[in-house]
């Protein structure tokens, strides 16, 4: 209500001008179950376990009943897709149900599937199973691995059969829809700013940079040049604190539209991402990117400032000086250098500094594919490297199950690993910390388990028939990622062969 609204209040598909929202009335289905709940997420928003079993939460969080004095909206915003301006895009399948205010933390709640929009253009506002569990066991997983992210409170069935183009047989197949819960301070965007900028709406654009500074950034003083310019930094700073995290745990989103960028730095839009298996720069899990490969794994730091630019842009009507925001660009570039470093830094357990740190991190980077490594097992174990530890013909012993097929490492390969190692064991030598406390601290920058591709679709497949435990246990097992699980040996495993270049997921 602080908001611009539409004015009209229907779900039919349109282009809603100067308005920050419509109001909208979720989808009725028809047999709604629940599959999971997040628990811990349900206690942060002043949840019961029995309200998370209850009939009510059953039908607020499909859809089927709307909680009394709460108006459920779809927000409006715009976005850079692949680089090109894309228009208006909106919440298409995402419905805002309310706010919650528990313990001072705001939040707000969200429904993803639960019908059409007037943002839904061609598309039919639903979700599908395979893509609602991975939204819901991967936002999770994030949160547990210190990402910032949006959490999942609940994943449920509709009963409903969704259409999907996926071609089996040359033939369209229904599969089964189902509703995420989403949670967040905010679902704000980069592009519900762009929007306004693109339309030359200046008004709207300042009433939603208002509300955003009065509600998430309120140290800020409000409706100055200055608070919209320290606003934009704080913003660059999140984003990309957000990509250095992506970067040390190996997430790659697949999908960096600027309508995917959240405003408060979180990892948004769980579409077809996915996990570094083997090390590799070039690698992105999009299908529909591998061809330019805009967001593969590499680039993710990059694409971060090429988003950020387009911010600048919209915000700039606001500011009318473009030189405190090319600072701020210009300082993510340089803080880019350091933050990456450090982060890396840590992952190899180097905390103090030699000028030659950069240079032995290029090289690793470089050998970690020259074959097939594996990018968690190969972090995780390096902390087995001790100090003194002799580089006779077997100091490739303590990471050797990261290697795809160890037989590769021979030669030339060999040769280029041992010149690394035994400087990466000079270097050692250099610390101040012991191995035992180095192992210690690598071992809390470098995750155990991660929801590999290949997990996630053993879970779909599951589901699919009904069977929802190993959802269940993944949903446990990831919540304490960087802790030693012996009943979970089986998931710290390089990829399975049959599940190679089989995995990817979209909508
Ligand atoms: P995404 O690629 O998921 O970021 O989505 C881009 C745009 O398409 C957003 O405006 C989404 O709301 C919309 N969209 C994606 N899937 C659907 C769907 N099944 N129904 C309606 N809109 C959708
Ligand atoms: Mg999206
Ligand atoms: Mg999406």
């Amino acid at each position: 209500t602080e908001l611009p609204a539409d004015p009209i209040l229907e779900n039919t598909r349109r282009q809603v001008m100067q308005a920050c929202y419509s109001v909208v009335t979720p989808k009725l289905t028809a047999t709604p179950s629940m599959i999971h709940t997040s628990s811990e997420l349900a206690l942060d928003l002043g949840l019961t376990e029995d309200d998370l079993k209850s009939e009510e939460f059953l039908n607020i969080f499909t859809g089927n009943a709307v909680l009394p004095d709460t108006q459920p909206y779809a927000m409006c915003y715009g976005g850079h897709q692949f680089g090109n301006w894309a228009g208006q895009l909106g919440d298409g399948r995402a419905i805002n149900l309310f706010e919650v205010n528990h313990n001072n933390k705001q939040w707000a709640l969200q429904l993803k599937g639960a019908g059409e929009t007037p943002y839904s253009r061609t598309a039919d506002g639903l979700a599908v199973l395979r893509s609602s569990i991975r939204e819901y066991l991967c936002s999770e997983a994030m949160y547990h691995l210190g990402v910032p992210t949006t959490r999942a409170l609940s994943l449920a069935l509709t009963g409903d059969q969704v259409l999907r183009d996926i071609l089996y047989n040359g033939y369209p197949a229904y599969e089964k829809g189902a509703v995420v819960c989403r949670v967040a301070p905010s679902f704000l965007r980069f592009g519900n700013f762009e929007i306004f900028s693109s339309r030359q709406d200046k008004k709207t654009l300042k009433d939603l940079t208002d509300y955003t500074i009065r509600h998430f950034f309120p140290h800020l003083n409000k409706g100055t040049k200055e608070s919209y310019i320290q606003f934009f930094r704080e913003v660059a700073n999140s984003t990309l604190d957000m990509i250095i995290n992506w970067q040390r745990v190996g997430f790659v989103h697949g999908v960096m539209n600027t309508d995917n960028m959240s405003i408060l730095g979180l990892t948004i839009d769980y579409g077809p991402y996915g996990w570094l298996e083997g090390y590799d720069e070039g690698w992105t899990p999009n299908t529909t990117d591998r061809q330019h490969k805009r967001y593969r794994y590499g680039n993710q730091i990059n694409i971060g400032l090429w988003n950020l630019y387009q911010l600048a842009n919209a915000l700039f009507p606001l500011i009318e000086d473009a030189a405190p925001l090319e600072t701020i660009l210009k300082e993510y570039r340089e803080d880019y250098q350091t933050k990456y470093l450090s982060m890396m830094k840590s992952k190899i357990g180097l905390f103090d500094t030699d000028k030659n740190d950069g240079e032995l991190l290029g090289r690793l980077e470089e050998n970690l594919q020259l074959t097939e490594t594996d990018m968690t097992i190969f972090f995780r174990n390096l902390n087995k490297i001790r100090k003194e530890s002799p580089i006779d013909d077997y100091f490739l012993n303590p990471v050797k199950d990261a290697f795809y097929v160890f037989e590769e490492v021979d030669g030339d390969i060999f040769e280029k690993w041992k010149k690394w190692f035994t400087d990466y064991q000079l270097r050692l030598q250099k610390e101040n910390l012991t191995d035992e406390q180095r192992s210690e601290k690598m071992n809390k920058v470098n995750p155990k388990y991660v929801l590999r591709n290949y997990m996630a679709q053993l879970a779909i497949d599951e589901a699919d028939k009904g069977d929802y435990a190993l959802i269940n246990e993944f949903f446990q097992l990831l919540k304490h990622p960087y802790d030693e699980q012996m009943k979970a040996e089986k998931w710290f495993a390089k990829r399975p062969d049959w599940a190679r270049n089989k995995v990817g997921c979209s909508m």
